[in-house]
């Protein structure tokens, strides 16, 4: 039978509830034991799809194609293994399922109320993880705050869980915030007390309290948690600020947090947490050899949150080959204002990101001229690579007024088109071409060189594709189409042999990209970012890089 532990938070959002439950899955798999994490989302959205980066920040797609918080990619960062749908529910496909039930009838004359009818189903979608007996522990994180309305029938779910489950089997882990007045030098408990008693309100307390603090918990402090929190003072936990959110693991295991889960749980500590692989990287990402400079071309990015998984794929990258990567953000919209050259001087790499609509999108396609042309080496994702298409449309194969249908529906050079299958839908959510999809790669490309296998199989979300009636035009002119779909033969890699990196995925390499296991292509582009970097130092230099 799995064991449950969940994750709440109090005092302030904010606080990293994904990180502690990615991180306490963390030392419980490296202990030995099967974990899965679930995130319960307290909006009326049935999912992040339809929101704006700015709402919710970047949308992470699963391989069965949900469309999720970008908190799943924390765990899967963490744990390398896959999630999916089941691993995170929002209010609205919970209330859109209820619904649908009564709809049809299911509930036979009664009156659909949140208490059973609504609990009931987030419990049902909370133990459904659980029907397959694959986990030994499911780790939930609820979230929202502690005493926010929406999130009540989610508490009211767990109390009569804990019920039926029994103590032993289901455990709470309370993050919590304790501030530090500076003027009083003193770290304040009260706020935390009080989240503790809304909880005890709605039936439910803490079995442990992890406190979020930027100075270190005293004994005293600690005692002083335990005594009016009702916990034991070793299930009081600090949880300082962390250096790089890779580091939380190890402060964790400091703190005994999965002993002591384990302990209440009632489960056998096994072998000591075996974290060699994530210290060597821990080791390598702090005491980098070298350094380049990458552009984030992008129209989000003064939001650190919109492009979440590509900048976890440039850590991963980076600390592989023992390189700093120094993520410069440029805002595609500044490119347009004329400035290109002083905005993208010093660059070893640029990356374009992905994207929908038409703001910025010339100062995408600009910033990919200028990579092309100067031979730095370029990555273009999902919209990224439609841009380098439509540049190379533009300016290598002369068609000036070359676009997507996306930006100018009248375009006489449709070069990246709507899929045909996307051409009658009219409902916005859910409905783009989503999750994993096979790829087969050309055997004298960049990116089988880099991937090391013909076969591959990535994450998608959108809804157009380049268009194939142009595809001898743009492989007669050194743009060739590298990875196909082998069902559909749809484009999902360009890359320009000539160039020393330029590969444009439909895909999103980004999601897959793990600290155990970084992404080739993100590898691969920061590689060339080094020869390039190296090379501009100095010619010697760059010739043992290519080595690398
Ligand atoms: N807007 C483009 C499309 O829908 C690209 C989407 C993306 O970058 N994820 O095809």
């Amino acid at each position: 039978m799995a064991k449950y532990v969940f994750v709440t938070g109090g005092v302030t959002s904010s606080l990293g509830k994904g990180i502690i439950a990615a991180s306490l899955a963390k030392l419980l798999q490296a202990r030995g034991f099967k974990v899965t994490i679930q995130k319960l989302d307290p909006y009326i959205n049935v999912d992040p799809g339809t929101l704006n980066p700015y709402e919710h920040g970047e949308c992470y797609v699963t391989d069965d194609g949900a469309e999720t918080d970008l908190d799943l990619g924390h765990y899967e960062r963490f744990l390398s293994t896959p999630t999916s749908q089941a691993n995170n529910v929002t209010t609205g496909r919970i209330y859109q399922y209820v619904i649908n039930k009564e709809r049809e009838g299911a509930y036979l004359g009664k009156t659909v109320q949140v208490i059973p009818h609504i609990t009931d189903e987030i419990k049902r979608r909370i133990t459904l993880l659980a029907q397959n007996n694959e986990y030994d522990i499911i780790i939930t994180e609820i979230g929202g705050t502690v005493g926010d309305i929406e999130s009540l029938p989610y508490i009211e779910s767990i109390r009569p869980l804990q019920w039926e489950l029994g103590d032993e089997n289901c455990i709470i882990v309370h993050l919590t915030l304790i501030p530090y007045l500076k003027a009083a030098k003193e770290l304040k408990t009260k706020p935390t007390q009080h989240s503790v008693k809304l909880m005890s309100e709605n039936g439910l307390s803490p079995d442990i309290i992890v406190c979020r603090t930027e100075e270190p918990l005293n004994a005293d402090i600690k005692r002083k948690i335990a005594l009016f929190c009702n916990v034991k003072q070793d299930a009081v936990i600090e949880a300082a600020d962390a250096e790089t959110i890779y580091d939380v693991p190890l402060h964790m295991m400091r703190e005994n947090l999965d002993a002591i889960c384990l302990e209440k749980l009632e489960l056998p500590l096994r072998n000591e947490p075996d974290l060699k692989n994530w210290k060597s990287f821990l080791n390598k990402l702090k005491h980098p050899k070298t350094k380049v400079v990458v552009g984030l071309v992008g129209k989000y990015v003064e939001l650190q949150d919109a492009y979440k998984s590509i900048l976890e794929a440039f850590v991963h990258a980076g600390a592989v080959n023992e390189c700093k990567v120094e993520v410069r953000n440029i805002h595609s919209e500044e490119i347009e204002k004329g400035n290109i050259r002083s905005l993208l001087s010093g660059l070893d790499g640029i990356l374009v990101a992905p994207g929908f609509g038409n703001r910025g999108i010339e100062g995408k396609i600009a910033a990919i001229q200028y990579a092309r042309e100067q031979k730095i080496p370029f990555f273009g994702i999902c919209l990224g690579m439609q841009c380098s298409v439509i540049e190379f449309a533009r300016n290598v194969l002369g068609y000036s007024t070359a676009n997507s249908t996306e930006m100018d529906k009248h375009t006489p050079y449709p070069v990246i088109d709507i899929m045909e299958d996307q051409k009658n839908i009219i409902q916005m959510g859910g409905t783009m071409r989503l999750g994993a999809y096979e790829c087969e790669l050309s055997l004298d490309s960049k990116a089988y060189e880099v991937y090391g296998k013909q076969y591959i199989s990535e994450r998608h979300r959108h809804r157009w594709e380049f268009n194939n009636n142009f595809l001898e035009a743009f492989e007669k002119a050194g743009m060739k189409a590298t990875g196909r779909n082998p069902k559909t033969g749809l484009v999902e890699v360009v890359e320009i042999p000539e160039h020393p990196y330029f590969i444009g995925t439909q895909y999103h390499p980004e999601l897959k990209s793990t600290v155990e296991n970084p992404h080739p292509l993100f590898v691969g582009f920061i590689q060339a970012a080094m020869r390039y970097a190296a090379s501009k130092k100095s010619p010697v230099t760059a010739q043992t890089a290519e080595s690398l």
